[in-house]
């Protein structure tokens, strides 16, 4: 007997992780269940012409992230969702900051909350910059909960962590079988070119570039990679944005150290003078690491066609250009020092990826799928059900017109931030339509999940995210494992 279908989507073009071929998808209760040619089902889709890819797994975005005094920023896990569900991505992970005065569980607890309201599904990263005692007791029950995952900043006054804190996350990930996630920064390094450049008046966004150059991100991602090597704890370093940075990844995951690399589209289609524009117009493109050159753009196609960067997340920032959350918070005439970092792209990703990767040649579809969704999900423990198409998964779904061009502006892009830095932007291939566990939630442009469409992912165990036995002398193994 064959099972009832509640939908066929036929004839399509499909992409999973391994290969492309021509074939029907049965979905019932919400998952895939066949593939290949599909029995009668309650609703059918023609998707003749079209190619299906998983729904995009974002691991890298900044949705209903919990700011101090329990505020929010300008994106929330609804309006972010809208955005993600536009552009081809159903699933997100966002982060749970540490709040002064507030304990992780309280958090997790708001931010749980909050995701009622989310239109994708959802999980988060635990994001630990002040690692005392206390709050590392906490850690366990937090991974216990599902939150597999923890971040460590090297920069940033409100968020870094100096060697010795970051060795305690990276001992607490090890203990409880999570994976560390890591914003690679020299701190002091950033500092001190940020005096200088301020004595000599070179204030605006474009200085944002000269006060962190690539050396900066060099030496504090091969200083991550050496003690995660020590601690033998899996991580990922977040948003790699040149090659030289890249080679220590590789160089790392040659002797077998349990390190990948992500890169978003800011580094792959914007550069370092996007920042010179008049005005404050440059504070729009400022994130950290800055954006480099259009050689630099190029070296990361090629660390990704080596498969040294096997993720592109958004990095998607809740900041606005003006007014509350606005980059210029800090006034008309503030400094690139006191500008927030960061820039909105859930939406954009798997368009700016598809065109510029698949479009153009750099990239076949299965690598596509791979870098978007695939990945991610292996990477942070959502798959199987996440960021494939196989028998089981989720039926989460996009359909995609390969020839359609559609220029990027911020009506397109549907989040709540007021900008896109990729306003203007053409791109080459668009999802048609997305699907969220089997239930069609976007149809030509128009969202249709409603809030609260989307679930949390509590993460369990899983292969990726378990430490190194390998590590110097069997010494830290012994004391720590
Ligand atoms: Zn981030």
């Amino acid at each position: 007997m064959t099972t009832p279908l509640d939908l066929a989507i036929r004839n399509a073009t499909v992409a999973t992780s391994r290969d492309v071929t021509q074939m029907d998808i049965g979905i019932a209760g919400g998952r895939i269940v066949q593939l290949g040619r599909v029995g009668p089902a309650a609703e059918d889709v023609d998707a003749r012409g079209l190619i299906v890819t998983p729904g995009g797994v974002d691991t890298h975005c900044h949705l209903d992230q919990v700011e101090p005094g329990m505020g929010n920023g300008a994106e929330t896990l609804a309006t972010g969702g809208r955005s993600a569900l536009a552009g081809g991505t159903t699933s997100a992970v966002s982060f749970l900051g540490q709040i002064p005065d507030h304990s992780l569980t309280e958090v997790l607890q708001e931010s749980l909350r909050r995701g009622e309201a989310s239109r994708i599904d959802y999980s988060f990263h635990q994001i630990i910059n002040d690692a005392t005692p206390e709050v590392m007791a906490e850690v366990p029950q937090i991974i216990e909960r599902g939150i597999r995952s923890l971040k460590a900043f090297l920069t940033y006054d409100a968020a870094r962590l100096n060697d010795a804190e970051f060795l305690e996350v990276l001992e607490a990930a090890r203990r409880g079988g999570a994976m560390v996630a890591v914003h690679c920064e020299n701190y002091h390094a950033i500092g001190w070119l940020t005096k200088k450049l301020l004595a000599d008046g070179r204030t605006g966004p474009k200085y944002h570039a000269w006060s962190r150059p690539k050396v900066v991100e060099r030496e504090a991602t091969y200083r991550a990679i050496c003690l995660a090597e020590l601690t033998g704890t899996p991580i990922q370093v977040f948003h790699v944005s040149c090659a030289e940075v890249a080679e220590e990844i590789a160089r790392a995951q040659a002797r077998g150290v349990k390190v990948w690399g992500e890169t978003c589209p800011q580094y792959l289609v914007l550069s370092e003078d996007d920042m010179d524009r008049p005005g404050q117009e440059g504070a729009g493109f400022m994130c950290s690491p800055a954006p480099r050159s259009r050689a630099d753009q190029e070296g990361m196609w090629d660390m990704i066609r080596r498969g040294v960067i096997d993720v592109v997340s958004s990095d998607h920032s809740a900041f606005n250009l003006t007014g509350k959350n606005g980059k210029d918070a800090a006034g008309p005439e503030a400094s690139f020092a006191e500008i927030p970092n960061g820039v909105p792209g859930v939406g954009a990703r798997m368009p700016i990826v598809f065109s510029e990767g698949v479009s153009k040649g750099r990239i076949t579809l299965d690598h596509f799928v791979r870098l978007t969704a695939a990945n991610p999900a292996k990477l942070y423990g959502l798959a199987p059900q996440k960021g494939d198409i196989a028998i089981g998964a989720d039926a989460d779904l996009v359909l995609w017109d390969a020839g359609r061009k559609v220029t990027l502006d911020n009506a397109v892009m549907q989040h709540a931030v007021d900008y896109t830095p990729y306003a203007g932007l053409e791109v080459t291939g668009w999802p048609v339509a997305t699907y969220l566990r089997g239930t069609r939630a976007m149809q030509d442009g128009e969202v249709l999940a409603p809030e609260g469409a989307g679930r949390f992912l509590p993460r369990g165990r899983y292969k990726l995210a378990e430490p190194s036995s390998d590590v110097p002398n069997g010494f830290t193994a012994a004391e720590i494992g």
